[in-house]
């Protein structure tokens, strides 16, 4: 292959792209990955966020030697309380009723970045093309398709979309996709308390919207993350703005002790994007790219790791069968296989926000009467974890 010319491109050195092009380089494949910052701001993440990784995205990060560069700088998640405002705890999620080990683990976005970038920067199979937007595609002829950039033009035999939520390969492909906006703003910060969390993650819920709190690994500190996520029109209001950290307290209620610090706050508005299709011709999308989820059950992540995942597996079979990698009905297949598990998570996420948001005494009632009857089967309990834990195999 000429210099521009590549068999795969992957577009978006997110968390799932990077992750996507490790994939592919352990089965051997080689790709090439674009994104529009350059390299000192890629290096230079600023995202504050965490991430539950699930644990069936711990085993897909462990068998590419990802898990051990964390270097045990990840909280392991033991228990899971979830309450109707600050009422009683009304559903307990508890590790030790299953043989699978923690429910999930909470890792800085920063170190996963980082990692994941100094992977690929090691990897033979993997060239990188810092600061390199697209302009244009062009994919009228399939054996002849290519990405116009400032500087260049690279030519692909397939396409794959990891550039998230606002998608510019989404919209050059002409996808079409379900867009809601929530009108809810997620405030996500870092807070410090008196007492040990011991593993325990909490989801409170209230009209105004839903409180999480997640466990942080500290070896210094009682360190929790918040994602804490309120209606728009409150989000803006000034009076609320003045009060921020008054009304936190409200809502955190000493649950770990008392508050010791609260760091900069970060602002997320909430929507959903979720395309009718997952390929088009040689472009296929992965990650938010395809669906960017409500962050209520903390799953956009995993969810999109699932789709590199397979989607490596269905790239690999087309090697071993000689083809070339985009092949018709290797990517139906690859679509079924992803679809169940995709519109499964967009609903689930979409409703649980829908039902576990705004007030009404109806909708308390529901809210407390579901949590009860939950919280009394250990079926659907056990099996809603395993979901959540993305060891529930969806794939058709
Ligand atoms: C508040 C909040 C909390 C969350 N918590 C969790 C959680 O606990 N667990 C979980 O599983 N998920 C969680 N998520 C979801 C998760 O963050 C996302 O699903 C995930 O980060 C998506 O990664 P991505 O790589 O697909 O996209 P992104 O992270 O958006 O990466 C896209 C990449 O593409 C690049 N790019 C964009 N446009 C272009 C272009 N035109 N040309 C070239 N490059 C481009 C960008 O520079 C970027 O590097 C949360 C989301 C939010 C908002």
């Amino acid at each position: 292959m000429t210099k521009n010319h590549y068999e795969i491109i992957i577009c978006g050195a997110g968390m799932i792209g990077l992750t996507f092009a490790l994939l592919m380089a352990e089965k051997k494949i080689k790709v090439c990955i674009i994104d529009k910052n350059n390299k000192k701001l890629l290096f230079a993440q600023q995202d504050s966020r965490t991430t539950a990784i699930s644990q069936g995205s711990h085993r897909i990060f462990r068998k590419l030697g990802i898990w051990e560069k964390l270097k045990n700088e990840f909280q392991p998640i033991n228990q899971i309380f979830v309450s109707e405002g600050l009422g009683s705890l009304d559903l307990n999620f508890d590790y030790k009723n299953l043989k699978e080990g923690p429910l999930g683990f909470i890792v800085d976005n920063k170190l996963i970045k980082k990692t994941l970038l100094n992977e690929v920067s090691k990897s033979k199979y993997i060239s990188f093309k810092y600061d390199t937007e697209i302009i244009d595609i062009n994919n009228e002829d399939i054996d002849n398709s290519f990405i116009e950039t400032k500087n260049l033009n690279l030519y692909f035999k397939m396409l794959v979309a990891a550039d998230g939520r606002f998608s510019r390969t989404r919209y050059h492909a002409n996808i079409k996709y379900y867009y809601h906006d929530y009108q809810q703003t997620a405030f996500v910060f870092n807070i410090s308390h008196s007492k040990k969390h011991h593993g325990v993650a909490l989801e409170r819920f209230f009209p105004t919207g839903p409180l999480a709190i997640l466990p942080v690994h500290n070896s210094k500190i009682n360190q929790s993350s918040i994602v804490w996520t309120i209606d728009t029109i409150l989000a803006n209001d000034e009076v609320f703005k003045e009060n921020f950290k008054e009304e936190f307290k409200k809502k955190y209620d000493n649950f770990f002790g008392k508050l010791i610090s609260l760091s900069e706050v970060k602002k997320y508005p909430l929507n959903v994007f979720s395309c009718y299709d997952i390929f088009k011709k040689n472009i296929v999308l992965i990650g938010d790219a395809c669906q960017a989820i409500h962050p209520i059950a903390g799953q956009g992540f995993n969810l999109g790791l699932r789709d590199a995942f397979i989607l490596a597996e269905t790239l690999s079979k087309s090697k071993e069968l000689g083809l070339e990698p985009f092949n018709l009905n290797l990517m139906k297949s690859y679509e079924n296989m992803r679809k169940l598990d995709k519109t499964l998570l967009v609903n689930a996420t979409h409703n649980l926000n829908g039902l576990f948001s705004g007030s009404g005494k109806f909708k308390s009632l529901f809210r407390k009467t579901g949590l009860r009857i939950f919280s009394q089967s250990s079926f659907l309990k056990n099996q809603s974890m395993l979901f959540a834990m993305g060891l529930r195999n969806l794939e058709a």
